[in-house]
């Protein structure tokens, strides 16, 4: 297992190396190979449904081990889950509704209308951003594993990474917008963009009637992740109160 001067590894190498450590640990070779190749495949495989207790228990003997930092890996998580969450797509959307020359440099060149937040890197190296308007739904999926812009978004959710979404968002994705809680309705064009390793998708979600008088910070704070997708709207915020 690969270890940095400073004791700590990366959490990429991290699951590879716990996966294969945990599995030689109770002696199931098997068990190891079929990990490593999952791992090696992108993700491409379907994500066991104890995956959470399996890596919390891997986390264990790791640190036990003192293997890895367990301050590292918090550190990992509070900054995709955080620092690069969804925040980051919101103040980008919310720019666009207030500055119609922004939204225009975001429409033609996503990846360089992002960098000027400083938003970029490893997974949002090539951004498209996709508008939606009363004539056009826009819907973001990779059919493929999990490709998801986490400069912008974070990290992809658990429902996003499951077949059936990943699936169904292309040959049902009326019925799957359906079960977000999104009727849209017949007139209304519903195109589905699959992501790829090469080009990453963001929602331009439709500003909400109702919010002229509000801020750009305010703004930001009714963007939803979701709506970034494009598997729900963002709701009109009620007087006084958020949407
Ligand atoms: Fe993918």
């Amino acid at each position: 297992m690969a270890k940095s001067e400073d004791g700590t590894v990366g959490r990429r190498k991290f699951l590879k190396g716990a996966a294969a450590t945990a599995a030689a640990f109770v002696g199931h070779d098997e068990v190891a190979k079929a990990q490593q190749h999952s791992i090696d495949d992108h993700d491409h495989q379907q994500v066991p449904s104890d995956i959470s207790l399996r890596v919390r228990a891997l986390e264990s003997v790791l640190v036990e081990k003192q293997m890895v930092d367990p301050a590292e890996l918090d550190d990992v998580v509070d900054a995709y889950e955080n620092r690069i969450g969804p925040r980051n797509g919101a103040r980008v959307v919310a720019h666009a509704w207030v500055d119609p020359a922004y939204k225009a440099r975001l429409l033609a060149d996503a990846t360089q209308a992002i960098a000027e937040f400083g938003y970029g890197g490893a997974q949002g190296e090539h951004m498209v951003v996709v508008e939606n308007t009363p004539t056009v739904h826009n819907l973001v999926v990779c059919t493929l594993c999990s490709c998801y812009p986490w400069p912008t978004l974070g990290l992809p959710p658990v429902w996003y990474k499951s077949a059936p979404y990943r699936s169904r968002a292309v040959i049902d994705s009326r019925g799957v917008l359906r079960e977000f809680g999104l009727e849209i309705p017949d007139d209304v064009e519903v195109r589905v963009w699959d992501s790829t390793a090469e080009i990453r998708y963001l929602v331009l979600p439709e500003r909400p009637a109702g919010t002229e008088h509000m801020t750009e910070a305010e703004l930001v704070e009714i963007v939803t992740r979701d709506s970034m997708i494009g598997v729900t709207k963002i709701v009109s915020p009620q007087p006084g109160g958020r949407a």
